[in-house]
């Protein structure tokens, strides 16, 4: 979390900046600051508590001229969200001035030590250490500020990307980064750096990614160099971005969110094309085909995931399980990587995450691959480091997602693992050619189902107005619905702070159904599948209790419509496929709840995008 900026070149840091902090402001947004290199080698830090727009208003009266600078936005790990803990956070002396992604496990240890020889911390971050750290190295081995980050970093253990200005020198930012992501954007004689790259994509298309371990020395009329913590030189690997600015903005829509639940029909197009190709008869994921011999040898998958991402991870086990006849065993990923995981070369672990840099899943991606695992990545961000330290993948490709609340990334990521366990069944015979075809033919049709589904919106913005200030909710599945179950839940909790649980349909009743009554609505996902008729026993049992419902059924029920409070019907698709189309009427109840109550739905509180911290 966090996200951090910098530039160096011939134009308006300020402006540059600014503009980055805001495309980056889903990463975190307790407080934001920037660091200035002035022409007359003073170096400006202003800070403020909360959004970006704090620090702007703070910025109004004072002197920002610079051509190179630094800036941040905070998803506070240590010391609260204040003006006192926002990045950049500088050296004692004022000569340096450093922001960070990422936690640091040693540095109380650091601190104590530097305490000792008499420096003085101003905030309670972990970060602070970082920047006094190098200072009080470059001072005492009266070396250049590269060679006192290098050291420095020997030094630190965790979790970083940084970028150090320094007072004197408009013409050099340091970087470095170690488990938390760092990009460099090379224009025409102006560099950047980014969490990701959406600051600079509209001034360039030219992108390095670091590795961990690496440290980029940007310099003004120099080309950008690489080198490793040893002082190696690293080969620079230049990779053009596929993001667009469109991609970043709002399109006309209130929210982010709002834009992404809309943008689902486009995004599944292209979540499929390529894929599944010669009117459905074939399924084509090239990180399976590739890779033949490990997935018709596999004993057992198991899927790592957090958040949303851990709900899409479920459904994935029933479609596997389902189509390939594999055992799928689902993870956490903050759990997996404590739980002394037993693997060996006949497993195959996905990863499964949007940003492609979530910490535990990352983590758990070196653990599996150390174990003799074959590690398949499944992310949305092109470039980012599960993609690059897994040994095969695949992209959702539904672009940049900014909601803070996943929506399309949801429904890309179970569209990407129904198209794996129909490429494992087919090669592993486990599906018929006309079940393929049967399939796949549903598969071209989805972008139109949603865009179908998509037409509840006013329906459910009128229901939102009945169920806005319940205090309560539960939600209800079963099946390939359990999940959406979930996921409908989660997605009420982060943006309208109403306590919300998923639960198996039939686990029901052996604890939640005391919690029922009048003032406790449930959301049962219902369409008619295998479980129809034990689902409409659960709707039963929770409406003889007096609970209000709320029912996802499919177009035409007329068995639930009369039990039920509400019905919001959604097309007929084969079980496996309905969590597409069962979960974006839940996507909408949420929003329209949230924004009845007047909430930030793309920044909910204490929230952030991409977790990349522990
Ligand atoms: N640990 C730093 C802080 O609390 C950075 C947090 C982060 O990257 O999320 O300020």
């Amino acid at each position: 979390m966090c996200g951090i900026v910098g530039y160096l070149g011939n134009g308006n840091a300020y402006d540059v900046l600014i503009k980055g902090l805001h495309r980056l402001e889903y990463r975190g947004y307790d407080s934001a600051g920037i660091a200035l290199v002035a022409p007359d080698g003073k170096l400006n830090v202003f800070k403020a508590k909360g959004k970006v727009e704090n620090l702007e208003t703070i910025c109004n009266d004072k002197d920002t001229d610079a051509s190179v600078g630094i800036a941040h936005t905070r998803w506070a790990t240590h010391g609260e969200p204040s003006d006192c803990n926002a990045h950049p956070h500088y050296s004692e002396d004022g000569n340096l001035a450093l922001v960070h992604n990422g936690t640091i496990e040693n540095y109380k240890l650091l601190k104590d030590a530097l305490e000792e020889h008499g420096c003085k911390f101003h905030s309670e971050t972990d970060t602070e250490v970082l920047v006094q750290l190098i200072e009080y190295i470059k001072i005492n081995n009266k070396c250049s500020l590269l060679e006192a980050v290098r050291e420095a970093l020997h030094q630190v253990v965790g979790a970083y990307a940084i970028a150090v200005v320094e007072k004197n020198d408009p013409d050099t930012i340091i970087a470095a980064r170690q488990s938390s992501p760092l990009v460099i954007g090379i224009g025409d004689d102006e560099t950047f750096l980014a969490s990701d790259a959406s600051p600079f994509v509209e001034y360039t298309k030219d992108a390095v990614y670091l590795n961990d371990g690496e440290i980029a020395v940007i310099k003004r009329n120099e080309p950008l160099k690489v080198l490793n913590l040893e002082n190696r030189e690293s080969k620079i690997d230049v990779k053009t971005l596929e993001m667009s600015i469109s991609q970043l903005e709002k399109g006309g829509y209130p929210s982010f969110m709002l834009k992404e639940i809309f943008e689902q029909p486009t995004t599944l197009r292209e979540c499929i094309r390529g894929r599944v190709v010669e009117n459905g008869k074939r399924v084509i994921i090239s990180g399976v085909r590739d890779h033949k011999e490990k997935f018709l040898n596999a004993k057992r998958i198991v899927i790592v995931a957090c958040g949303t991402s851990w709900h899409a991870a479920l459904i994935g086990k029933y479609l596997i399980q389902e189509m390939c006849h594999i055992a799928v065993e689902v993870e956490y990923a903050s759990e997996f990587r404590y739980s002394n995981p037993v693997l060996g070369k006949d497993d195959i672990v996905i990863a499964l995450s949007q940003s492609g840099e979530t910490a535990d899943t990352l983590a758990a991606v070196k653990i599996a691959r150390s174990m003799g695992a074959f590690v398949f990545g499944i992310s949305n961000a092109v470039g980012s480091s599960i993609p690059r330290e897994t040994d095969s993948g695949a992209y959702i490709h539904v672009g940049p997602e900014i909601g803070v609340a996943s929506t399309k990334a949801f429904t890309g990521q179970v569209m990407v693992l129904t198209m794996i366990a129909m490429a494992i069944a087919d090669l592993r015979g486990t599906l018929t050619a006309d079940e393929i075809a049967g399939l796949g033919k549903v598969i071209l049709e989805m972008p139109e189902l949603v865009e179908h589904v998509l037409k509840l919106n006013d329906k459910i913005e009128r229901l939102s107005l009945i169920y806005t200030y319940a205090r309560n909710f539960l939600y209800l599945g079963r099946g390939y619905n359990y999940p959406v179950a979930l996921e409908g839940a989660l997605k009420l909790k982060e943006i309208s702070y109403i306590h919300a649980e998923g639960y198996p349909a039939a686990e029901m009743k052996h604890g939640p159904i005391a919690l029922i009554d009048a003032e406790m609505p449930s959301v049962i996902v219902a369409p008619r599948d295998h479980l129809y008729e034990k689902i409409v026993s659960n709707v039963q049992q929770v409406k003889a209790r007096g609970g209000s419902i709320i029912a996802i059924v499919t177009e035409g029920d007329s068995v639930i419509r009369n039990i039920a409070d509400h019905v919001l019907e959604v097309p007929e698709v084969p079980e496996c496929l309905s969590p597409i189309i069962t979960s974006i009427p839940l996507q909408l109840l949420s929003y329209y709840i949230a924004i009845n109550k007047g909430k930030d739905v793309d920044m909910p509180r204490n929230l952030a995008k991409s977790v990349t911290v522990e």
